[in-house]
């Protein structure tokens, strides 16, 4: 108290990046560090195998069940979900120490580990990734056609849900150009 307040462009920010799944978070994500590899991405454990390509370490650390079970139990995740049977977290140690360090954190998480972020860091900045349309969003989950319609339906309703929680968050981007979108997510994480 009585202390001059530090203006909040200046201080270091919790950027939350998240959105019904299909939406395409990751490939902003990837655009936007392709351009900026200086914005530092918290990379998440997950139980989920990799795909080809992937690295551990990298794009996530690959885990066991039992692994998993001991960073939920330790308290080691800042946040975790299950998400299509697999589960997913976000280790907290490396997220504090480059906020105590001044640097901007972004996550790139689904809507339920959006949530605890906002229920224990109050301060991040939770940012919603909106697509164009529901047209669009439906295109995107049928895109590859090779589905059953029952899948595809069940896709489709968790799609109307996870929209809706657009209110929830602190702001909204559409999702019209990868490039666009890209650029204002960085505005947005502080780097610049
Ligand atoms: P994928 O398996 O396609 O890499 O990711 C599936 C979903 O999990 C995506 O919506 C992604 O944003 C989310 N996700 C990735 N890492 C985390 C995490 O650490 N916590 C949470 N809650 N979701 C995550």
């Amino acid at each position: 108290r009585g202390t001059t307040p530090v203006p909040p462009e200046s201080r270091p920010r919790l950027t939350v990046l998240s959105g019904p799944s299909g939406v395409g978070k990751s490939t902003v994500v990837a655009h936007m560090r392709k351009e900026h590899p200086e914005v530092w991405l918290s990379v998440s454990a997950t139980t989920r195998k990799p795909r080809p390509g992937e690295q551990h370490g990298v794009h996530y650390f690959f885990v066991t069940d039992e692994e998993m079970d001991k960073l939920i139990a330790n308290g080691e995740l800042l946040e975790w979900a299950e998400f299509a049977g697999n589960r997913y977290g976000t280790p907290r140690a490396a997220v504090l120490e480059r906020l105590e360090a001044g640097e901007p954190v972004l996550l790139e998480i689904d809507l339920q580990g959006a949530r605890q972020v906002r229920g224990s860091m109050p301060e991040a900045q939770l940012v919603f990734l909106a697509p164009p349309s529901w047209d669009e969003l439906v295109r995107r989950l049928t895109g590859r056609g090779t589905e059953p319609p029952e899948v595809i339906e069940r896709r489709l309703a968790a799609a109307r849900v996870e929209l809706a929680a657009e209110p929830e968050f602190d702001r909204t981007l559409v999702n019209t150009s990868v490039e666009d979108v890209a650029r204002e997510l960085l505005a947005l994480t502080n780097v610049v």
